[in-house]
């Protein structure tokens, strides 16, 4: 029997869903989801597998204009290009209950990268909020841009039409061997999704300016003989002043953010984790090229 292989890069605006479409479509949570814009950071690779059909997704960090002095902003939105020039189908993502997201997903599909090309599959998301007589004119509007390859009607959230999303991509995947174990849903190292699961409880916990002024790193991985893991992490905060925010009075806040991401790890690993989170002050760890390796980011975008 021939086997299919094929790259699916996820794109659209921060915020469309392409996370949560990602982690829908291959069955387990392997990207951060949060309603803050600019969660997913880097490229993340998660794994579907579809009759004899091997999907490799690629969810981006988002397509937006970046703050041209800001290293991790260019970064990441050239890690988003560089993985849809390399894929064999592009899903472009739009929330179609924010009319600012469509707008900008316009200026996407004007990118001079997308022009002429003939694998780009349009993905309304978010129709659990509209209408459908509104559904159908954003339709109209945006097929009137772009030649699409099919136009996909889609709530990531309560599963409304992904099953039939895979269907079409999979009998589109070009026929070769699987490039990974089948029952292998992400390529990412444990030691960045245990931090990635970190961050994401901050996300949620935080306020809004302070997030992106964060990063977690996984210091120490340790398993002992019973199976039981113990890690450590340090949170790395930009400024002082952030420092009470994340700690929280009387420690609160840290803690419930630890025990959120411990009882997360737990679920995904079956095993009994000890997690120690640290905050230590690094002004510039955007601007840290090994925090960049890490991600598959390029630090010189
Ligand atoms: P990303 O930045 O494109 O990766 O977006 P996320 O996957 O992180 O989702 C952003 C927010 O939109 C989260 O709060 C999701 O729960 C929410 N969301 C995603 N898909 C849907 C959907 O189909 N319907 C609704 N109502 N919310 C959604
Ligand atoms: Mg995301």
């Amino acid at each position: 029997m021939n086997t299919k292989c094929g790259f699916v890069t996820v794109l659209g605006v921060p915020n469309a869903g392409k996370s949560t479409l990602m982690n829908s479509l291959v069955g387990t949570k392997v990207s951060i989801v949060s309603p803050k814009v600019q969660t997913t950071r880097s490229v993340i690779r998660g794994i579907a597998m579809h009759g004899d059909c091997q999907i490799i997704f690629l969810d981006t960090p988002g397509l937006f204009k970046p703050n041209a002095n800001k290293r991790l902003e260019r970064a990441m939105v050239d890690a988003a290009w560089r993985s849809e020039a390399d894929s064999d189908l592009t899903l472009l993502i739009v929330d179609v209950s924010s009319k600012k997201a469509i707008g900008e997903s316009k200026d996407i599909l004007a990118s001079p990268s997308l022009q002429g090309r003939k694998n780009i599959i349009l993905v309304m998301n978010k129709i659990d909020k509209i209408r459908n007589d509104t559904l159908l004119a954003i339709t109209q509007d945006l097929n009137d841009h772009f030649d699409f390859m099919a136009t996909f009607m889609i709530s990531a959230l309560k599963e409304d039409g992904t099953k039939k999303l895979l269907d079409h991509l999979a009998a589109r995947m070009p026929e070769g061997p699987y490039h990974y174990p089948e029952d292998q849903a992400s390529d990412l190292p444990m030691r960045l999704l245990a931090a990635e699961i970190t961050r994401e409880k901050l996300f949620h916990r935080l306020h809004d300016e302070l997030p992106y002024g964060l990063t977690v790193e996984t210091e120490e991985w340790e398993q002992f003989d019973n199976g039981s893991i113990k890690i450590s992490q340090i949170i790395h905060i930009a400024k002082d002043s952030h420092k009470g925010m994340v700690v929280g009075k009387g420690g609160q806040n840290i803690k419930k953010v630890g025990e959120m991401a411990r009882v997360e790890l737990c679920e995904l690993l079956d095993v009994e984790i000890h997690l120690k989170l640290f905050v230590k002050l690094s002004e510039k760890w955007a601007d840290d090229s090994s925090h960049y390796e890490a991600w598959g980011l390029n630090p010189d975008a």
